[in-house]
């Protein structure tokens, strides 16, 4: 074999188990088509998190005179934004290129196809090696409807040559309500057509309904419980036919409609490596394909399809396959953030999921931010925690606004570990924060869930 390891795929868990594995001495081969770093680096988490930050911009520049700053805010320049976060992620997939090649994996520029078990075909190259990783991650779907192709995906809404004056943006997941933040926040006109009665489905009822409030207040026209019909060009608008016969005309129509794994073309079927129906790789605990020497990792597998949960997927493979430590990852309490405006940040269970299972405490608080009664900005957070009423571990944890992701990552230690309501109790706060009622939660809300059913 010419190489122990061949990864397919230069995104954040493919680069991430190919330089663990050369680091415990595997030669190892990666191979990506598009850019290094993936989805995360390039057309996702990085430069979306940098557009949402130049939205907060203006409303901080808003906020100041609250604090006597006298500030003349001039116009938005959306190409000069645009050019800083391409320099930024041009440096970025620069330093994931030499993490490879630092680490001593052979890097191939190319599409890589199975040409079996262990041949791997890149343009006119053949490989072979002993495993094969496939780390191809995801890419944005259209709905299946009419003129679908005129509306923009994820991909291209990181390219426009311009602020659109007015969006229609179509779903209500991740991707939906950050760029509803984003495309708000910088001065457009935008509208969230979604098929749900509130925004974030399977995220909790309460940050729901806190999120949808939030979005009106900025702005942002709501849609809720309508499907898309039908997109149609009106010269350089677009005409969005929704729900039941509704009409929309926008400059532009954004489709943030979900995902689904990459698996096409690679010549997976023919090797024998399953897909689930939504063309996910099927693996079991150890992240083994139904081929033996085929592994697969991160968004292909279509399981928590966020950076993390792909990096320390390709962390625990390497370590298992070549460091002599086998390990795997824990599929629970996965801590996440939705970098709407405000944010979302959760870990563990919903107040729904929970109340299946088990009669739950809640405990919950919506406020003010202290910077707000200056700013006069009309902004709420909200903090929420649900609590086994018989063990008392705080099973979930929930919050809405300002700094969530950032409070919500501390969080999330204390709830992996078990941590009980007597532990956040006997934890003390820091003053002046939004943190710290989190620890300050004395008076319960509700009783909900079995408990509540059998009274
Ligand atoms: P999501 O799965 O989060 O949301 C998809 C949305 O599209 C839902 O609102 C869904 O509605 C709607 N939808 C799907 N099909 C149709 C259709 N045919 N017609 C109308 N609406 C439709 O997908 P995203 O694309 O937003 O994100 C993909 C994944 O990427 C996320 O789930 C997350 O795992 C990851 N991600 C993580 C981020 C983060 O960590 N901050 C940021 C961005 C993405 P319904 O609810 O009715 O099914």
């Amino acid at each position: 074999m010419d190489f122990d390891l061949f990864v397919i795929g230069g995104g954040s868990a493919g680069v991430r188990c190919a330089r663990i594995s050369a680091g415990h001495g595997a030669r190892v081969a990666v191979a990506e088509e598009r850019f290094w770093g993936g989805t995360c680096v390039n057309i996702g988490c990085v430069p979306k998190k940098l557009l949402v930050q130049a939205g907060e911009y203006g409303a901080w520049a808003d906020d100041a005179a609250g604090f006597g700053w006298t500030i003349q805010k001039g116009p938005h320049d959306w190409a000069k934004l645009i050019a800083a976060k391409d320099r930024e992620i041009t440096r970025l997939e620069g330093i994931y290129r030499k993490l490879l090649s630092g680490a001593g994996a052979t890097i191939f520029d190319g599409r890589a196809v199975l040409e079996d078990a262990h041949t791997v075909r890149i343009g006119d190259k053949r490989v072979t090696a002993e495993k094969i990783v496939i780390a191809t991650g995801g890419h944005p779907v259209r709905p299946d409807i009419p003129g679908a192709e005129l509306g923009i995906i994820s991909d291209d809404a990181f390219y426009l040559k311009t602020l659109p004056r007015s969006v229609a943006i179509v779903g209500s997941g991740f991707i939906a309500v950050e760029f509803a933040g984003i495309f708000r926040a910088l001065g457009a006109e935008v509208h969230l057509i979604y098929r749900q009665p509130q925004p974030l489905r399977g995220f909790d009822h309460d940050l729901r309904k806190g999120l949808a409030d939030a979005l009106q207040q900025q702005g942002i026209v709501l849609h809720p419980n309508c499907s898309p019909e039908s997109v149609t060009a009106d010269g350089a608008s677009r005409l969005l036919t929704f729900g039941a016969g509704q009409t929309l005309a926008t400059e532009l129509v954004f489709f943030a409609t979900g995902r689904r794994p990459s698996t096409r073309g690679l010549g997976l079927e023919d090797v024998g490596v399953a897909l689930n129906a939504k063309d996910a790789i099927r693996v079991d605990d150890d992240l083994r394909s139904s081929v033996p020497n085929i592994y697969a990792i991160g968004d292909v597998t279509d399981r928590i399809n966020l950076t993390p949960m792909a990096t320390a997927e390709g962390h625990a493979l390497a370590d298992t396959l070549f460091g002599g430590r086998p390990r795997s990852v824990s599929l629970q309490n996965v801590p996440s953030a939705v970098f709407s405006t405000p944010p979302i940040a959760t870990v563990g269970l919903t107040e729904e999921q929970a109340c299946t299972m088990r009669p739950v405490d809640i405990y919950m608080t919506t406020f003010t931010p202290m910077r707000h009664n200056l700013s006069g900005r009309a902004r709420r957070t909200l903090m929420k925690l649900v609590v086994d009423s018989e063990t008392q571990k705080v099973v979930g944890a929930h919050m809405l606004g300002e700094d969530a992701p950032e409070i919500i990552q501390g969080i999330a230690i204390a709830v992996v570990m078990g941590a009980t309501k007597a532990d956040f109790d006997r934890t003390i706060g820091i003053h002046p924060t939004a943190a710290e009622e989190f620890v300050t939660l004395r008076t319960r809300t509700r009783v909900t869930g079995v408990a509540e059913a059998a009274e």
